[in-house]
């Protein structure tokens, strides 16, 4: 089924017809989302409020990070009535680029009740600091939240620099490299560098050396340009995933890199991953010349190794977007400086 969907403009017209007609009937928000996502947006709206009375989450969320909605209000309000995940809402205000500034409110005031610190000071982080909103009440309630759970005064002249550091604590890294990978490439020249973005380096560091997460990087580049290299690239770090599975949403297929999805096998394999702590893309100077050097670092490596050249070009250097499309929208972010980059790597 989902490869019909992928290769719809190989299917005599009769067949996509009937194709569409049993999605639309299936009630399966996944299918329905994917049949807009790849074969025809022109339902939007009549396919979203189909998905919307399954009631499926995942898909909800999907389908409103990768689509302007026309009805998009009657989705956010079923989330903010029905959906008490803090990581989902954050989610939500994060990956929903056109929500309005009331609906971003709603969604931290939502946050706020529901007393979770982490992903409270990384909303107000991201309304106040990136977004570049503002509003009186939310500041007010942030100025309450610092004094009564950490004991900060914060106001218009240092609240910048107080929720950075609040956002992004230090944290002692480990000397030695993460449990999560796996032992090689298994077989194959790895000729691909992914770049991702993570929101806080000292939570990343966390996740990537703790074994349940499942999840690491070759190196992460924090805002002042530190680099951590976290996986050996005698190894494959486990950050973008492909499945052979036609159920999964990270299936090898959906990835819109042609030098991905025409390897039938788990892109980790064959991809060196990049992490850069950012919240939409853009990085910092530090975090340029770092990326420059550690790119530099594994082109040497690939021609020691595997008398491979690395050819620098937007093709070999990709986003996580364009392995995993339908899980990642925003990684590595729209400001990320691909041709800045290369440009430097040429030079
Ligand atoms: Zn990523």
């Amino acid at each position: 089924m989902i490869d019909k969907i992928l290769n719809y403009q190989n299917l005599p017209k009769n067949e996509l017809a009937a194709l569409k007609e049993m999605i639309m009937q299936s009630n399966d928000a996944r299918l329905m989302f994917l049949y807009l996502y790849y074969v025809d947006h022109e339902y939007l709206e009549d396919i979203s409020t189909k998905i919307l009375k399954t009631g499926n989450f995942r898909y909800i969320h999907f389908l409103l990070r990768s689509f302007k909605i026309p009805n998009y209000h009657s989705l956010i309000d079923y989330i903010l009535s029905h959906n008490n995940d803090v990581q989902y809402l954050f989610n939500i205000l994060y990956d929903v680029d056109y929500l309005d500034k009331n609906y971003r409110l709603q969604i931290i005031n939502k946050l706020i009740t529901l007393n979770n610190d982490k992903y409270l000071l990384k909303a107000m982080y991201y309304y106040f600091i990136i977004l570049k909103l503002d509003d009186k009440e939310l500041f007010n309630k942030l100025q309450l939240l610092c004094q009564s759970k950490f004991n900060i005064s914060i106001n218009k002249d240092n609240y910048k620099d107080l929720l950075e550091a609040l956002v992004h604590q230090e944290i002692v890294e480990p000397k030695y490299f993460s449990p999560n990978c796996y032992h090689g490439h298994n077989g194959y020249t790895p000729h691909l560098i992914v770049c991702h973005i993570t929101h806080s380096y000292a939570q990343a560091i966390k996740r990537f050396y703790d074994e349940t997460s499942q999840v690491s990087s070759h190196y992460i580049i924090r805002k002042d340009g530190h680099i951590k290299q976290v996986v050996s690239l005698d190894d494959s770090s486990w950050a973008n995933g492909t499945s052979l599975n036609e159920d999964s949403d990270v299936y090898y297929k959906f990835a819109s890199s042609s030098l991905i999805n025409k390897i039938k096998n788990n892109a980790n394999y064959f991809t060196f991953s990049i992490e850069y702590e950012s919240f939409d893309g853009s990085l910092t100077k530090e975090q340029i010349s770092s990326s420059i050097k550690v790119i530099k670092e594994i082109i040497k490596y690939l021609k020691d190794k595997y008398n491979y050249d690395f050819p620098i070009d937007r093709e070999h250097i990709l986003g996580h977007t364009e392995v995993n499309p339908i899980v990642r929208t925003k990684c590595p972010g729209i400001n990320f400086p691909y041709d800045e980059i290369i440009n430097h790597l040429k030079n």
